[in-house]
């Protein structure tokens, strides 16, 4: 008989590194598999600093947050499995029997739980609806920051950059340090998509200008792109007549958001959450799919790498005690102000007391605060003196005493303004 795991992580960035080595570290037989030749995930793309404050209290380059965790796995008994693609999931007796395929062909892996740690990925010009011709030169952030980072090749002399993600933003101060002009940073929304910090840091530091409420609506060029076309749109995101203005540029570079992947789950009909487009999941990180796991990107999108690595831990650490004993859900319920949160619901005959809740705002709000109300009644509150949705907050609930059974309706709200 083959062999069966205890677990098994899919993606090797940093979601899963530090869930294989949390996993291993709780008694598990852990095999991480990663599709590319080497482990790190995006984090070996990203060469500039700010990784690793909270975890490590140090800042480091993407790759040497990466290299922390690679070296702890080296301490452990995980099977690492690399250039290899996890092609689908199966539903076994045992657990999950998982089609790979490498070098050596096609082949499968059994496990009892599998963390799923994919990632993300970005948005494209085919999801943003840009009219014209259809040239070369127009790159995701992430393209742009592989060709700079990991090939050494310059994507362009000149450039626009459509939205203001912290991709987007980074591209910006990286590209004009390697020489190349960038002309601006157009927003459709009133505000930046991206953390404070890289705004000034990227854009205000560099002399790069924001236009906020204004976007790309044309691009021309046939072979090459040579031109773009901007203008402001109004409240209801509809273009303003009169002020189109064209930009000569040899490239348009889009930061206009990432998506959690999660093809693989889909297919073993986990639940998918519609305000972060990943998985649904409890406080252990568990799906709705019991034995399946989600962690880091793949979950929802993170502001910072530290919290992909903190959620990520748990999900090892529950998918290494999985015994699949019974549990009972509960959904929380998103109240007005919350953009999205995660875990979207609660197993009540699980660990309550600490239970990690992180959560986006829904816009801009000064002197905020987080309620949480059980069946109508105001349990908890959080005050903050401002919030931002680029910028994630992490609390610590202790949901223990509040009597929580199957009948309980969780509502959570953010509401503006408090003395
Ligand atoms: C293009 C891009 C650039 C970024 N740049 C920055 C930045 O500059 N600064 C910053 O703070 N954050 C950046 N981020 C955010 C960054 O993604 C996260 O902080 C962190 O890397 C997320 O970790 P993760 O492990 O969840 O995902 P990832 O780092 O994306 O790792 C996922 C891994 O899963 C593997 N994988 C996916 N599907 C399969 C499969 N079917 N089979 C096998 N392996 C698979 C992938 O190859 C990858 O290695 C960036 C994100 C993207 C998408």
């Amino acid at each position: 008989m083959s062999r069966i795991f205890d677990v098994a992580v899919i993606g090797g960035g940093p979601a899963g590194l530090a869930a294989a080595v949390s996993a291993s570290e709780n008694g598990a037989s852990v095999a991480l598999i990663e599709r590319e030749s080497r482990l790190g995930g995006i984090l070996k793309q990203c060469v500039h600093d700010g990784f690793g404050l909270i975890r490590f209290g140090q800042k480091l380059a993407g790759p040497e947050y990466a290299e922390r965790y690679i070296e702890l796995l080296k301490n452990t008994k995980t099977e690492v499995f690399l250039t290899t693609f996890v092609t689908a999931v199966k539903k076994a007796d045992f657990g999950f029997s998982i089609a790979i395929v490498n070098k050596e062909g096609i082949s499968h892996i059994d496990t009892k739980t599998i963390v799923l740690a994919t990632g993300c990925r970005e948005r494209t010009s085919k999801q943003v609806l840009i009219q014209g011709t259809r040239p070369s030169g127009v790159f995701t952030a992430g393209v742009a920051q592989n060709f700079v980072n990991l090939l050494g090749k310059m994507p362009t002399k000149k450039c626009v950059i459509l939205g203001s993600g912290d991709i987007g933003l980074i591209m910006a101060r990286r590209l004009t340090l390697e020489g190349a002009e960038v002309e601006g940073v157009y927003e459709v929304k009133p505000t930046p998509s991206g953390l404070t910090r890289n705004i000034h840091q990227c854009l205000f530091d560099f002399n790069i200008p924001l236009h906020l409420s204004t976007t790309v609506t044309r691009v021309f060029g046939e072979d090459r792109l040579n031109t773009v076309e901007v203008a402001q749109v109004d409240e209801k995101m509809k273009v303003v007549e009169g002020t189109e203005r064209i930009i000569e540029c040899d490239a348009l570079i889009l930061s206009v958001g990432l998506i959690p992947e999660n093809e693989i789950a889909e297919t073993l009909d986990v639940k998918i959450n519609n305000a972060t487009k990943g998985a649904e999941c409890d406080q252990t990180y568990m799906t709705s799919v019991d034995g399946i796991f989600s962690a880091g990107n793949a979950l929802n999108v993170f502001d910072l790498v530290d919290y992909v690595s903190e959620s990520a831990q748990s999900a090892g650490a529950s998918a290494a005690d999985y015994q699949g004993t019974k549990r009972e859900y509960i959904e929380i319920e998103r109240g007005k102000g919350l953009l999205s949160f995660v875990p979207t619901r609660l197993d009540i005959l699980g660990k309550l007391d600490k239970v990690i809740l992180f959560f986006r705002a829904a816009r801009d709000m000064d002197k905020a605060k987080l309620i949480l109300k059980i069946n109508g009644e105001i349990k908890l509150e959080k005050k903050f003196s401002y919030l931002r949705p680029p910028e994630m907050q992490r609390l610590e609930l202790d949901l223990q005493n509040y009597g929580l059974d199957g009948s309980s309706k969780v509502l959570l709200t953010l509401e503006e303004g408090w003395n």
